[in-house]
């Protein structure tokens, strides 16, 4: 049996609480709501206060609720609007706090309309706790990140010149899906040619031709946490030597950035040990895009890796690492993976031993 981590989780929400003098926060960001109650519904508000925790959900969670939550909050089913439920509850709050980033001020101005209660926008209340990963979260990280490496090395000998890229997307969803990835985090990218240098290309009808970059950008889902990791190829015909050249560089400033993680570095300290290399090779303008972000309960969480992020990395946090380097009409080349950054040396979750040489497929 695992260690039930929700009292822990929502008494740094207590605390935070405590800190800000308010006497309730208001949480509607679903994540954050599995995140502190174990809930994985589609519908459901949670009210933390210093004393007790309420999540109001509707009449289709009746048995999966009081199941999924048991003990973390008292769980109230509410037959037609849990809106309502919502302001019948609050009344007699003075100050209560709601996640801006989910709730609009709007909407959070109508839920306190006619009612004395303060409303409060938050922000990352509940994310700042979750980007410090427990053992168990990190653990689930590495299990998706194994399945969708070991799904990706199941597809690979079958591709081939002619293929389409839907078609691989088509068989590498199949083999996640297979080994028991819960669901694509994301739409899975498999963008091949000058495709490749599109960073959020998606997937379309092209045909790979002989010589063609082959970038795949895909995830997998284990007990709700996320991995996303990206492999560059070559298909039909061994790399040439600028495609090899770019890869190599590509490597190297993933290598060099995942060596030189810590905790208590900043977002900006290791973006840049990425960026300088590559820029010091003249394709500083080619990495258009942060190095990366942090991944959990989404694939898109903090912290964030970019040239603009102050935030220090705490002890715990899951990142990927996702240099890249895009030339229009020629193609990009992307490698990510995913790391756990630990009180020492940062520990890849994902792609331990494979080789660092750009492959051929095909
Ligand atoms: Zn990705
Ligand atoms: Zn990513």
């Amino acid at each position: 049996m695992t260690t039930d981590r929700r009292e822990t989780r929502q008494s740094g929400v207590r605390q935070w609480l405590k800190d800000h003098d308010l006497d309730a926060l208001l949480i509607t960001h679903l994540p954050n709501i599995r995140y502190l109650t174990g809930f994985t519904g589609s519908a459901g508000l949670l009210v933390v206060r210093p004393t007790e925790s309420v999540m109001i959900t509707d009449f289709r969670y009746a048995v999966q609720a009081p199941r999924e939550v048991g003990p973390a909050a008292a769980v109230i089913i509410e037959q037609s609007s849990v809106w309502q439920r919502l302001r019948r509850h609050i009344d007699g709050y003075q100050t209560l706090g709601f996640e801006s980033a989910v709730l609009s001020v709007r909407a959070a101005q109508q839920l306190g309309e006619g009612m004395s209660t303060r409303l409060v926008p938050t922000h990352d209340v509940v994310e700042r706790l979750r980007a410090t990963k427990d053992p168990e979260e990190v653990a689930a990280i590495r299990e998706a990140a194994g399945l969708a490496l070991e799904a990706l090395a199941a597809v690979l000998p079958s591709v081939a010149v002619g293929d389409g890229e839907r078609e691989i997307a088509g068989r590498l969803e199949s083999e996640l899906r297979r080994r028991g990835s819960e669901w694509h985090p994301f739409p899975t990218i498999v963008a091949s040619g000058a495709r490749s240098a599109l960073p959020h290309a998606g997937t379309s009808d092209r045909t790979i031709e002989r010589g063609d970059l082959l970038l795949v950008d895909f995830g997998a889902q284990v007990d709700g946490y996320c991995a996303d990791v990206t492999r560059t190829f070559v298909v039909g015909a061994a790399a040439d030597d600028r495609q090899r050249a770019i890869y190599d560089l590509v490597r190297s400033a993933q290598a060099r950035a995942i060596e030189g993680l810590s905790a208590g570095k900043t977002g900006r300290d290791v973006d840049a040990l990425a960026r300088e290399l590559i820029a010091a090779r003249g394709f500083g303008d080619a990495f258009g895009h942060s190095l990366g972000h942090g991944l959990g309960l989404e694939v898109h969480e903090g912290p964030r890796l970019g040239p603009r992020e102050d935030g220090v990395l705490p002890i715990g946090a899951v990142v990927t690492v996702e240099p890249g380097v895009y030339l229009p009409g020629w193609g990009g080349v992307r490698i990510e993976d995913d790391v756990h950054v630990g009180s020492g040396a940062a520990e890849r979750l994902s792609g331990e031993g494979e080789p660092s040489e750009l492959m051929t497929l095909g």
